[in-house]
């Protein structure tokens, strides 16, 4: 029996689920959730969220329902007996913009409404104002289900074509993993010199945060396709990687991300870039296709 509050239905409990569930708990709504193994809503349940026996019940429970999955199979794998005609699903489950836009086939082809969502910040960040998550799909469902959205932090709508908010979300995450990884690898070199990750964690900080001064000034500059190399030449960046990469080969470390790097410098060298500003590998990157 409804208590006239709004409702909502969370399918997958996996950290982020549970963070979302939790906000809508936090927000007063009826929460009603499901996940395929046990045990990850007892802290939801306890707190008065509604344990669905099937996914299928907990999309008939609710108007809309947010899904927290591995991927778009696993969103498959749980809702593919479920009644979803008139529902809307807002899948958060990260995947490529392709696997997003069958999905959003797969489910108006069942009569769903349908939004794909990327979320930017860990399960921590969830409700937070500051929180990121995109969105893309109909507008007009966008805008009616805004309301329960924004319960999880700021959203932004990518447009409607259903696979634009995973390719910005996997934008964001190629410069994560890429730089992330980065941090890894920096963490090996120091540890093979007897440093810990400690030793280097205010250095990391201040890399990671002048990241965005780099981008605000590259972006510009490859729209332009203005390769001017009088501040920085791609000679000397080349140089550079090469230090690094004989550093980490020096210390004894896994050389193989670092290899890849220096191999994309040395083919813009080769390919007579060395006088052009670095940003010109863009372009190498690009025509790799
Ligand atoms: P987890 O891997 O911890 O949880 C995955 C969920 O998917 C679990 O509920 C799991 O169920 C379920 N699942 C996997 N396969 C199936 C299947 N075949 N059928 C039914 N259910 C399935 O992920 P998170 O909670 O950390 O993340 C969820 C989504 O949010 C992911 O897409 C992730 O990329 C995204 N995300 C996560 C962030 C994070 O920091 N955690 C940050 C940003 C985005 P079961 O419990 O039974 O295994």
């Amino acid at each position: 029996m409804s208590t006239g509050k709004n409702s909502v239905s969370v399918v997958g409990l996996g950290p982020m689920g549970q963070a979302m569930a939790a906000a809508y708990l936090d927000a007063g709504y009826e929460v009603t959730v499901w996940n395929r193994s046990a045990g990850k809503d007892a802290g939801l349940v306890e707190r008065g969220a509604r344990r669905a026996a099937t996914a299928a019940e907990a999309v008939a429970a609710s108007g809309v329902t947010v899904v927290s999955l591995i991927d778009v199979d696993a969103l498959y794998a749980a809702l593919g007996e479920a009644e979803l005609d008139g529902r809307t699903l807002v899948n958060l489950s990260s995947d490529t913009p392709e696997k997003a836009r069958a999905a959003a086939g797969w489910a108006g082809a069942r009569g769903a409404s349908y939004l794909s969502g990327g979320v930017n910040v860990n399960p921590g960040g969830v409700g937070k104002p500051e929180s990121s998550i995109f969105i893309s799909g109909p507008r007009e469902v966008y805008e009616q289900h805004r309301a329960a959205l924004d319960v999880l932090g700021g959203t932004d709508f990518r447009g409607e074509e259903p696979g634009l908010a995973l390719l910005y979300y996997q934008l964001n995450m190629t410069m994560f993993w890429t730089a992330f990884t980065g941090f890894y690898q920096a963490v090996a070199i120091a540890r093979a010199n007897g440093l810990t990750a400690a030793d280097i964690l205010p250095y990391a900080g201040y890399t990671g945060d002048s990241l965005r001064g780099f981008y605000e000034w590259a972006g510009p500059v490859i729209d332009a396709e203005d390769y001017d190399g009088s501040a920085e030449r791609l000679a000397m960046c080349a140089a550079s990687v090469e230090h690094v990469l004989h550093t980490a080969a020096a210390s004894g470390v896994d050389t193989g991300i670092l290899g890849a790097h220096a191999d994309l410098f040395r083919r813009g060298m080769d390919a007579g870039f060395g006088a052009e500003s670095s940003t010109r590998l863009v372009g190498i990157l690009s025509d790799a296709a």
